[in-house]
């Protein structure tokens, strides 16, 4: 799933009304910006080699969401400001994953973030 910061905003306003899913999106971005900030070596951008820190955070996120009942084996990774604009950057973020750690990802449908719904 690839979300910008503006979905990340509505995911939050969904999360405060009780949308448990739109709650797990924003606890794994907020995870991923602490990871920014803090962790060594310095993440970078699953586009590109541009590193991601406090002056230069994310502007989009994809997530890897298994098909189980545990959302903690979620993954979030960030992208840089030119890569998060870049056209098709969904499947381009699918395509880098399934080169990477998930071979069999793919693009979900954005969550439906109405209140109480999953
Ligand atoms: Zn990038």
């Amino acid at each position: 799933m690839f979300v910008t910061r503006v979905d990340v905003l509505d995911a939050y306003l969904a999360a405060s009304l009780g949308n448990e899913a739109a709650a797990r999106l924003v606890r794994l971005v907020a995870k991923n910006l602490e990871h920014v900030g803090t962790t060594q070596p310095t993440p970078i951008c699953l586009l590109c080699n541009h590193k991601l820190s406090d002056n230069h955070q994310p502007l989009a996120f994809v997530f890897v969401i298994p098909e189980c009942d545990d959302p903690s084996l979620s993954i979030c990774s960030g992208l840089c400001q030119r890569c998060s604009t870049l056209p098709d950057v969904a499947n381009r973020a699918v395509n880098a994953m399934r080169s990477g750690i998930a071979p069999d990802a793919r693009v979900l449908p954005k969550f439906d973030y109405q209140p109480g719904h999953a």
